[in-house]
């Protein structure tokens, strides 16, 4: 049983995460879209930040709950 948020939002698996460098400290990720099939990209607080919902990018009404696999590494600053 995972205690993550109750809404009916598909899941969008983050496939990779790098440094922003527009904002530093900060990471850009990249996920799976469940609605379509493309990749979209988000700001990161980088690990453990747990992801959360997000209007996706292609604009599917209900947008995604972004999911960090286990042992997700974002790529080094
Ligand atoms: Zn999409």
């Amino acid at each position: 049983m995972r205690h993550q948020m109750t809404n009916t939002a598909p899941d969008a698996v983050a496939v990779r995460a790098w440094p922003n460098r527009t904002y530093p400290g900060f990471y850009v990720i990249e996920v799976k879209c469940p609605h379509c099939p493309k990749n979209h990209t988000h700001g990161w607080e980088g690990p453990g930040d747990p992801g959360g919902h997000r209007a996706s990018h292609c604009d599917a009404i209900g947008g995604y709950n972004i999911t960090i696999p286990d042992g997700f590494k974002a790529d080094a600053p």
